[in-house]
């Protein structure tokens, strides 16, 4: 079996597309901010990627950035600022902060209902007690693949590798509340490959380079690969061996042109529905 390959990219920009759409009919902008602090590189890049996108799809959209000195009172007074400014329906502070400044502090303080990225504990609590509520745009990117691969969903063993707050977790939330069974696989688990091969669908989201073989993947399952890593000649590659797994799967996201792009899109559609809600649409 060769799988399908499923195209983020694509995927990505038809969703950016509709949202443009449904924001060119609105009689205001949504707004975006962006907090960066320091200069990680990395967020560099992410930052002018998600504000490029944003500004394309016309939502009004700016950078923050702070020096790498900021002290953590003063990012929270920004915070503070952009909860109470009427023109701001969306604020993501980009992660990794510098040393002095505590992330869950810095997340706690945004308006959950401004909370784009979906990590203040309200909205990750309200997504555990299945309410409505701002969700992590890369679990919601993946099961927006998920659909666009036609993947039959209640019933299905679904297996997500990794449990972090920002990926694995929310991810088995949105699967078990689709009827998945799901399964979570972490450093502790005994025999990761006989956990990964019953899958149906699986969500690889470790930080492992290629960790995930051609043999732990089910005949036909739908792989879907949330890892960005570089491999050993600095190669970008997933935390699937994607070669080998494709003469497995039935479908399979690539890497990059896979998560990556529906993380953004998911973003701006995070930020169409914040601004919607506070004005008591949806
Ligand atoms: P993370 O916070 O480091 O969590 C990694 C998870 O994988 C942890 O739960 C860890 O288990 C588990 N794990 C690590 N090594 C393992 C191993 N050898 N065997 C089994 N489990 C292992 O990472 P993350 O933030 O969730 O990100 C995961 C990957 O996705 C990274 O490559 C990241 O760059 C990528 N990512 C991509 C996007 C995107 O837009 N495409 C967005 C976010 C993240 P323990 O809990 O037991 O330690």
């Amino acid at each position: 079996m060769t799988a399908r390959i499923i195209d983020g990219k694509a995927v990505a920009e038809r969703l950016r597309g509709q949202l443009a759409a449904r924001i060119a009919t609105l009689p205001f902008r949504p707004g975006l901010r962006v907090v960066r602090v320091g200069e990680d590189p990395a967020s560099g890049v992410y930052v002018r990627n998600k504000d490029r996108a944003a500004a394309a799809a016309g939502f009004d959209s700016a950078t923050i950035h702070l020096p790498a000195d900021t002290r953590e009172s003063d990012l929270l007074m920004l915070v503070e600022d952009l909860n109470i400014d009427p023109a701001v329906d969306g604020i993501l502070v980009q992660l990794p902060l510098p040393p002095q400044i505590r992330p869950d502090m810095v997340i706690a303080a945004i308006d959950p209902a401004k909370d784009v990225d979906g990590f203040h504990p309200v909205n990750a609590g309200r997504l555990a007690a299945q309410q409505h509520g701002l969700v992590p745009c890369t679990p919601k990117g993946v099961m927006h693949l998920l659909r666009e691969a036609g993947a039959r969903l209640p019933g299905a063993r679904a297996v997500v590798l990794g449990r972090s707050q920002i990926v694995g977790r929310p991810m088995a939330q949105l699967l078990l509340s689709a009827d998945c069974t799901v399964t979570i696989a972490h450093s502790r688990t005994r025999d990761l490959a006989a956990e990964c091969r019953r899958a149906e669908i699986l969500v690889a989201a470790v930080g492992r380079a290629e960790m995930v073989r051609g043999d732990w993947i089910g005949a036909g399952a739908v792989v879907i690969d949330v890892g960005i890593n570089r491999d050993v000649a600095g190669k970008l590659v997933g935390d699937v061996a994607f070669a080998e797994a494709s003469e497995r799967a039935a479908a399979i996201t690539p890497v990059p042109g896979g998560v990556g792009p529906m993380t953004i899109a998911c973003l701006l559609e995070n930020t169409l529905e914040a601004a919607l809600a506070r004005r008591g649409a949806h």
